[in-house]
C-alpha cells in the first residue's frame, strides 16, 4: 500500500485529526475528533464516510494535547494498521509577514512560528504543541505547516495597514486575516464547480464559532474582515468582533479593568453569547424563545450584510458570495437575514433552496449565492502530499 498523509488541527481544547492517502487529491480514510482536551476529554474515530470506527473517553489519560494525539494514533494503529504515515501537515493559525504558503517544519521555522505566538496566543501555542508531538511520533515523516494567514498574504497596502504610526505596520502590526485555509477550499471549489464565479469578486463568509469574510477576486484574496488577531470583524460565538479602541480605553482608564479582564471578556464572553445571554451556539439561539436570541442573530446577520457591502466596494463589485463554517453551511435563517435586504446589491434567494440545503440558493439575480461545506482538512492534506511530491 503507498504512503499516507495525517493531518492535525489543534484547537485549545481540541483535536482533529485526518489520514489521507499520499495522492495529489488525497482520498479520506479516517478522520478522528478529541475535545474537551484537560477535562473530561473524549475522542470519536471516524471512517472517510463519517461512520463511527470507535469512540473511547480519555479522563485521565486525556491531560495534554500529547496524550490526546497518543490515543488518536492508538485508535488509528487498531483500526487502520496499514496505515504508513510519511508525512504530516499541520494547521497554524499564524504564520506572520512572511510565510504565504505552506513550509516544511525544521527547528528554524518552528523558532519563527513560536516568535508568533504572542500574536496569537490562543491558537498558536497549542498548534505547535501539536507539531512537537507529532515530530516524536512519527520522527521519520516529513512535517508540514499550514497556515490560516497565508492566502492573505497579498493584500494591497490599504487593507493591511491600520492608521496607525508607519513603524508599527513595519514591525507587523497589521491585518494579517484568518481562516484562509477555509478560504483555499472554497476558491478551489470555484475554480472546480463555479468558473463563471472563480473569474470574478466573491465574498466568502466562513461562519462558525470563529466567523469572518473574505473578498475574493479572481482566486486570490484582497480584503479580509479579520485583522490583527482574530477578534476584529464579524461578532463571533464568543468573540466581539469590530470594536471601538476607545471603549478599551474607557474599560481601562474608567472602569480599572486589567488587560487580562479585557482580553477574557473580548475573547470569551462577548458576541452571541455576550449579547443574548444564553449561548453562544446559534442551534441554541435559533431555538430560543428569548427576544435576545432574536437580537443577537439580528446584530450578526447585520454585521455580515455591512462587511458584504464593504467587500463589494473594496472588490469595486460583488459576482458572487459564498456561505459556509457551521452556520453558513446550515442555518437557513442565518443566510435569508442576510440575503433578503441585500436585494439592492442584486443579490436574490431561492427560498425553497436555502430551506433545503441546497448548494445553489440564488433566485437567478445578478449575484451568485451558494452554500458550499469547507473542508480544511483537505487543504492540509493536498500541502503535505505535494510535499512528498505527490502530484
Ligand atoms: P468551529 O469554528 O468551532 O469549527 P463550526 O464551523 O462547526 O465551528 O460551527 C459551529 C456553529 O455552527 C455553532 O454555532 C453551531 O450552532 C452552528 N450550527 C451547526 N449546525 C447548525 C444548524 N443546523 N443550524 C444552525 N446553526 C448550526
Amino acid at each position: 500500500m503507498s504512503g499516507h498523509v495525517l493531518t492535525l488541527n489543534a484547537g485549545s481544547s481540541s483535536l482533529k485529526l485526518g489520514l489521507f492517502t499520499a495522492e495529489a487529491e488525497p482520498g479520506c480514510l479516517a478522520e478522528g475528533h478529541a475535545e474537551r482536551i484537560g477535562k473530561d476529554a473524549r475522542i470519536r474515530l471516524a471512517d472517510g464516510d463519517g461512520r463511527e470506527l470507535a469512540a473511547r473517553e480519555l479522563g485521565e489519560a486525556g491531560a495534554t494535547h500529547a496524550d490526546a494525539l497518543d490515543a488518536a494514533l492508538a485508535m488509528l494503529e487498531e483500526h487502520l494498521p496499514e496505515a504508513r504515515v510519511e508525512a504530516v501537515g499541520h494547521r497554524v493559525v499564524h504564520g506572520g509577514q512572511d510565510f504565504d504558503r505552506p513550509v516544511r517544519l525544521d527547528d528554524r521555522v518552528l523558532g519563527a512560528l513560536e516568535a508568533l505566538e504572542p500574536f496569537a496566543p490562543l491558537h498558536q501555542p497549542h498548534n505547535l504543541a501539536g507539531v512537537r508531538a507529532a515530530r516524536a511520533a512519527f520522527p521519520q515523516a516529513i512535517q508540514v505547516a499550514c497556515f490560516d494567514t497565508a492566502f492573505h498574504r497579498h493584500h494591497p497596502f490599504v487593507n493591511d495597514v491600520f492608521g496607525l504610526p508607519r513603524a508599527f505596520y513595519e514591525r507587523g502590526v497589521r491585518r494579517y486575516g484568518f481562516h484562509g485555509l477555509s478560504y483555499d477550499y472554497i476558491a478551489g471549489e470555484l475554480a472546480r464547480a463555479h468558473p463563471e464565479l472563480h473569474a470574478g469578486r466573491v465574498a466568502v463568509a466562513h461562519l462558525g464559532n470563529g466567523a469572518s469574510i473574505c473578498g475574493i477576486v479572481q482566486g486570490r484574496s484582497v480584503a479580509s474582515t479579520m485583522g490583527f488577531t482574530a477578534l476584529d470583524g464579524l461578532p463571533m460565538g464568543t468573540r466581539v468582533g469590530q470594536l471601538d479602541p476607545g471603549v478599551v480605553l474607557h474599560l481601562i482608564e474608567q472602569e480599572g479593568m486589567s488587560a487580562a479582564e479585557i482580553s477574557e471578556m473580548l475573547y470569551k464572553r462577548s458576541g452571541l453569547l455576550g449579547l443574548s445571554g444564553i449561548s453562544n451556539d446559534m442551534r441554541t439561539l435559533e431555538a430560543s424563545e428569548d427576544p435576545r436570541a432574536a437580537e443577537a442573530i439580528a446584530y450578526f446577520t447585520f454585521r455580515i450584510r455591512r462587511e458584504i457591502g464593504a467587500m463589494a466596494a473594496a472588490m469595486a463589485g460583488l459576482d458572487g458570495i459564498v456561505f459556509t463554517g457551521g452556520i453558513g453551511e446550515n442555518s437557513a435563517r442565518v443566510r435569508r437575514e442576510v440575503c433578503a435586504p441585500l436585494e439592492w446589491l442584486g443579490v436574490t434567494l431561492d427560498e425553497a433552496a436555502n430551506e433545503a440545503g441546497a448548494r445553489r440558493i440564488d433566485a437567478g439575480g445578478r449575484v451568485g449565492v451558494l452554500a458550499i461545506p469547507t473542508d480544511e482538512e483537505r487543504v492540509i492534506a493536498r500541502a503535505a502530499a505535494a510535499a512528498l511530491g505527490a502530484g
